[in-house]
C-alpha cells in the first residue's frame, strides 16, 4: 500500500483515485478548485467507446483554411496563439499518415473496449447505472460528399468490429421524428452510449471519493519537480491528471508533452420544444446534441486559443444555428452556454503511464475529445501499472515517451 497524491479532480483524476483506493492504497486528490467547473462538468456526456478513429488523417491539412474561413466552421484559432500551436500541429498533421491512423485507432479500440466495462463497473460501485442511457448514436449527413468522405472512418471502425448499420433518411426520421426531411445518409452505432449529465456522474464520483476516505485538499500545484512531495507533503507515488493544465506540470518534473487545450463550446436548452431518443452526430459540421436529463445539449467545435484567453461564446450560438437546420422545431430559447477546455494530445492518445525518469512519477492526462470515455478504463490501466501487475492492455501506446 501507498500514498499516492492525485493532482486533478475531474473525472479521470477521481476515476483513478477510487481505482487506486480500492487497491488499497491512501489516496489524496488534490484540485486548486475541488468543486469548481471543469471540462468534465459540462460535456456532452457521451460514453463513445465506438469512437475509435483519431482526429487527424490524411488530406486534413487541405481542409483546416475553408474551416478557419467559415464563421459556421468546426475549427477556430486565434492568430496570436499560432506560434505556441506549431509544434502540436505539425505533430498533428504528422499524426494523420495511414500507418500512425492504424496505429492509434488499434490503440483506442483496445482502450475503449476496457473502458466500457469498467465504466458499467464504476455505476455499479457506486450507485449510478441508472445514468447510464444505452441509447446508440444516430450520424447524419446532409449530403452524398460529406457521407463518401466519411468511408474511410468507417471502413476503420469496421475493421475493429464496431457495430454499425446505414440507414435510409426515412428510417432515421422514423427512429428521430424531429429530424429535418433533408437528410442524405445516417449511420446508426448501437454501442455508443451517454450518460444523463457528466456533472451529476462527476459529483457521485466525488461523493464515492469522499465516502471511501480519500482527502480532497483544494491547493494549486504549481510543481512537481520535488521528489514525491505535493503542497509540502510527503508522498510514495504522484499522479499528474490536470486535464488541459497538465503539461506544466509535466514539464517541471524535467519530462515532455505536446499537449494543447482544445476548447468546445455548447448550449444547454432545458426547453428545446422537441423530442430526441439518442445522441445525434452531426458529421459534416462536426458537433453533436445530447438529450440529458438536464436538456438538449448542443456542441462540439475546436478553438485553440490557449488555456488563458476568454470564451468566445459566439461560437456556442453558431453551433446552435446550425442545429435548427438540421431540428427545424428546435427552440433556441433560455439555453445556457458552456465552454470547456478539451486536454488534447496531437495523436488522439492520451497518456497513461509511469514516467521512465522519476519512480515517484505517473500520468493520466490527455483525454481531449474522449475523457469522460476513456476514464474508468484509464483508471483501471494505471492502477495496474503502480502496482506492478500485468495490465489489461497494452500501454505502450499511452506511454509520455512518444513525446521525448
Ligand atoms: C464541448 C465538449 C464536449 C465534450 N464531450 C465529451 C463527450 O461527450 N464524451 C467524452 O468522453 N468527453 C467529452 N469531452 C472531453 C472531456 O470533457 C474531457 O476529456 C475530460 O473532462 C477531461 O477530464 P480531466 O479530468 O482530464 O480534466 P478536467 O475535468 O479539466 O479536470 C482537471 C482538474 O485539474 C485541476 N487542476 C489543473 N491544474 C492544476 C494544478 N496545477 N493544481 C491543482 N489542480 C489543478 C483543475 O482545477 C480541474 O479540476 C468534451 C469536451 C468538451 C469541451
Amino acid at each position: 500500500m501507498a500514498r499516492i497524491a492525485v493532482i486533478g479532480a475531474g473525472v479521470v483524476g477521481l476515476a483513478a483515485a477510487l481505482a487506486l483506493r480500492a487497491d488499497g492504497h491512501e489516496v489524496i486528490v488534490f484540485d486548486r478548485d475541488p468543486e469548481g467547473d471543469k471540462c468534465s462538468w459540462g460535456n456532452a456526456g457521451a460514453l463513445a467507446v465506438t469512437e475509435i478513429v483519431p482526429r487527424s488523417g490524411p488530406g486534413l491539412l487541405w481542409k483546416i483554411p475553408g474551416w478557419l474561413l467559415d464563421p459556421l466552421g468546426p475549427l477556430a484559432l486565434r492568430p496570436g496563439h499560432l506560434p505556441r500551436l506549431l509544434p502540436w500541429l505539425a505533430r498533428f498533421l504528422a499524426s494523420g499518415r495511414a500507418a500512425e491512423v492504424a496505429k492509434a485507432a488499434a490503440a483506442l479500440a483496445a482502450l475503449h473496449a476496457l473502458t466500457a466495462g469498467e465504466w458499467r463497473r464504476l455505476l455499479a460501485a457506486t450507485g449510478m447505472s441508472g445514468e447510464l442511457r444505452e441509447t446508440g448514436a444516430l450520424t447524419l449527413y446532409r449530403t452524398e460528399r460529406g457521407f463518401a468522405e466519411d468511408q474511410r472512418f468507417w471502413a476503420i471502425s469496421r475493421a475493429h468490429g464496431i457495430a454499425f448499420e446505414e440507414l435510409t433518411p426515412s428510417a432515421a426520421r422514423a427512429m428521430e421524428p424531429a429530424l429535418t426531411p433533408d437528410i442524405a445518409r445516417a449511420v446508426f452505432t448501437p454501442g455508443w452510449m451517454h450518460v444523463s449529465d457528466p456533472k451529476a456522474i462527476w459529483a457521485g464520483l466525488l461523493a464515492a471519493a469522499r465516502g471511501r476516505g480519500i482527502g480532497i485538499r483544494r491547493a494549486e500545484i504549481a510543481s512537481i519537480a520535488a521528489p514525491g512531495v505535493v503542497a509540502d507533503e510527503r508522498f510514495e507515488r504522484i499522479l499528474v491528471a490536470a486535464g488541459a493544465w497538465s503539461a506544466r506540470l509535466v514539464h517541471s518534473a524535467g519530462e515532455r508533452a505536446l499537449l494543447e487545450a482544445e476548447r468546445g463550446y455548447n448550449t444547454t436548452l432545458p426547453r428545446p420544444g422537441i423530442e430526441v431518443g439518442r445522441e445525434l452526430i452531426f458529421a459534416e459540421h462536426h458537433f453533436v446534441a445530447t438529450p440529458l436529463a438536464v436538456g438538449l445539449r448542443i456542441g462540439g467545435a475546436a478553438e485553440f486559443a490557449g488555456l488563458a484567453a476568454p470564451p468566445n461564446y459566439a461560437r456556442a450560438a453558431a453551433l446552435l444555428t446550425l442545429a435548427r437546420r438540421y431540428l427545424p422545431g428546435l427552440d433556441p430559447a433560455g439555453g445556457t452556454v458552456w465552454m470547456g477546455q478539451r486536454p488534447s494530445t496531437p495523436d488522439s492518445l492520451p497518456v497513461i503511464g509511469l514516467s521512465p525518469r522519476r519512480p515517484d512519477l505517473a500520468y493520466a492526462f490527455g483525454h481531449g475529445h474522449l475523457g469522460l470515455t476513456q476514464a474508468a478504463g484509464t483508471a483501471r490501466l494505471i492502477t495496474e501499472l503502480i502496482a506492478g501487475r500485468a495490465p489489461a492492455i497494452d500501454p505502450a501506446p499511452f506511454a509520455i515517451t512518444r513525446f521525448a
